[in-house]
């Protein structure tokens, strides 16, 4: 008899909503998940899991062992952080947290991911293999993952296949997008700083005037995106800071320029990042300037793994009937840590719709008044179960 994953999720429904709330009232920024961590980590003891704590500083590793160690090894991830946002709801599950919010649903990921443990566990005995259960940190900062894999979350044993989920408020509830290739952006930071020779505001030619050069520098990065990169292939690059000056008689000696940029493919992020460079350099000794720069790549794409994404989406269609719409197209310039992980183990991330607009249930991620339907949270746990147990579970 094959196991109904839906059904058994849908019978822990209040179990789940009440603990993804209680994370909700209670969230805790980058680093800082003390209080989520510790739920984790007993909820997960409690289940039999062997248990580390501290991974990553704050992240969480559980092993569900099966019965017959003859089997895969498959790593399920969550993200435990929330935001530093003051949260502008209503609900009576609001943020207890002045300027601190689940504004991600990262809550749910956590309440989601503890849900599936259970369920998985509670057929222990028909398990083939294990399931390791990463509760990472530091998602929004990125960060958590590769503190994790330093401190050996890969290891002892190393997991075949990854599976992970976002709930995903630009789709409605009953709607998943098991998206093919790369399904979000790889994402990076940078710094310029522009150096040139202060002078007095109405003598220029006495000076280098930093922020002529840095405004030519803010539009030629502009033409990497338009001119150097490829029209089929995706990057933005953002100028989101230029701090210069004080008084306005007086050109400054130096200009900062900070920003973020997104690609859709590792080529791209190289090429990019070596055209930042090579385009802000010139600018700067065509303007008698000098420049410091710093790129730093945060996250690699998120790239799903076509195998994997084929056998989730066989599991998807079967197990979700009818009500369940499955897409394949979503993709967002946003980044996720998990990136990290599947660019060292291949699997599948994917979008579980959240959002229903007659609930008013529909701002975007990190909004101060974002929020899930949580009919959604059953119906991720049920289908990431199944996933899992796609592969583990004869
Ligand atoms: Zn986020
Ligand atoms: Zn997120």
């Amino acid at each position: 008899m094959s196991i109904d994953w839906m059904q058994s999720a849908q019978s822990l429904r209040e179990e789940l909503i009440a603990r993804r709330r209680d994370f909700h009232r209670h969230p805790e920024l980058a680093f800082e998940e003390i209080r989520t961590a510790g739920i984790v980590a007993g909820e997960l003891q409690n289940l039999g899991l062997e248990v580390q704590t501290g991974v990553g500083k704050t992240g969480v590793v559980g092993i569900l062992e099966g019965s017959d160690s003859n089997g895969p090894t498959v790593l399920v991830r969550c993200d435990m952080d929330a935001l530093p946002i003051n949260e502008q709801n209503a609900a009576e599950y609001v943020s207890t947290s002045a300027g601190k919010m689940h504004a991600c649903g990262h809550d749910g990921h956590t309440a989601i991911g503890l849900t599936v443990a259970k369920m998985l566990s509670q057929h222990k005995e028909k398990l083939h293999g294990r399931v390791k259960f990463v509760f990472q940190p530091a998602e929004e900062i990125a960060g958590g993952a590769k503190a994790m894999i330093n401190d050996g979350a890969l290891i002892n044993p190393a997991p075949e296949v990854s599976l992970g989920l976002h709930l995903w408020n630009d789709l409605p509830v009953g709607q998943v997008s098991i998206t093919e290739g790369s399904a979000m952006a790889g994402s990076g930071t940078f710094t310029i700083t522009i150096k040139g020779r202060g002078a007095h505001g109405a003598s220029p030619d006495q000076g280098r005037d930093p922020i002529v050069c840095g405004s030519q520098i803010v539009s030629a990065l502009q033409t990497i995106v338009s001119r150097n990169v490829s029209a089929l292939d995706t990057a933005v690059i953002s100028v989101t800071q230029f701090h210069s000056g004080s008084a306005f008689n007086v050109i400054p000696s130096e200009a900062t320029l900070n920003g973020t940029f997104r690609t859709y493919r590792p080529e791209v992020t190289q090429f990019v990042m070596k055209r930042m460079e090579e385009v802000a350099r010139g600018i700067a000794a065509a303007l008698d300037c000098s420049i410091d720069i710093s790129i730093e790549e945060l996250t690699p794409p998120l790239i799903n793994n076509d195998e994997s994404n084929r056998r989730v989406r066989d599991v998807f269609n079967k197990v979700g009937g009818d009500s369940l719409q499955l897409r394949n197209d979503v993709r967002t310039m946003g980044a996720e840590d998990m990136a990290v992980f599947l660019e060292k183990v291949p699997g599948t991330f994917f979008f579980v719709g959240s959002a229903n607009a007659e609930r008013n249930l529909n701002f975007p991620h990190h909004h101060p008044r974002f929020d899930i339907d949580e009919d959604s949270l059953p119906i991720g746990a049920g289908l990431l179960a199944a996933a899992v147990a796609d592969y583990v579970i004869k």
